[in-house]
Parts: C-alpha cells; sequence; structure tokens
C-alpha cells in the first residue's frame, strides 16, 4: 500500500477517493475514525493505495483534485531527503519518493 494524499478535511479524502475509484484504483482511507474529535498531529486522514504499481497514475490524479478543489492544510513542507519543496497536501516527496515526516 502507498498513501498518496494526506488533508485536514475527511471530505477531501473521500474526493480523492472516489477520483481514484472512478479511475479503476481501489484505495482506502485512513485515520476517518479519528476525525469525531479533535484532529491529532498524526489523525489526519489519508488516501491509501492498494496497489503499489499504480502508484504513478495514482499521483497524477491526485495532483489534478488537489490543484483544482483541494483544501491544503498545515504549511508546506521540506523533503528530508532531498530539500524539494511541497505544498501541505502532498503526501510523498516528488522527486525522490520519500514519505512526508508526519510532524507538522
Ligand atoms: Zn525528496
Amino acid at each position: 500500500m502507498k498513501k498518496v494524499f494526506t488533508s485536514c478535511s475527511l471530505g477531501d479524502a473521500y474526493s480523492v477517493k472516489m477520483l481514484l475509484e472512478a479511475e479503476g484504483i481501489e484505495s482506502m482511507i485512513r485515520n476517518e475514525s479519528l476525525l469525531q474529535g479533535q484532529a491529532t498531529v498524526d489523525g489526519h486522514p489519508s488516501v491509501w493505495i492498494l496497489d503499489d504499481s499504480l502508484l504513478e497514475a495514482a499521483k497524477s490524479i491526485v495532483s489534478r483534485c488537489a490543484s483544482s478543489e483541494g483544501r491544503p492544510c498545515g504549511r508546506s513542507w521540506k523533503c528530508p531527503k532531498c530539500g524539494e519543496l511541497h505544498d501541505p497536501q502532498f503526501a510523498a516527496c516528488w522527486q525522490c519518493g520519500t514519505d512526508r515526516p508526519d510532524e507538522q
């Protein structure tokens, strides 16, 4: 499984999941139960794809979605490995594939 999207809004996570599934990519949302209460540091809902081989396709779908209707939460973040700067909604480095650090 690969994480392709993180948001502070469960609605955004569901939008991404629906987009992915419309393209035939199976996905699941993690952390949705935590949304009932206060968001915790690592409690943001995230969307994961089940088939790692579809990661590139999923990323391009997510980037389309995130630029049109995503509501980024948190701050931009810098990849700890290569130093690339990313918008808050991205869950992994486009450059080298390193996962976003959990702390924000
Ligand atoms: Zn990187």
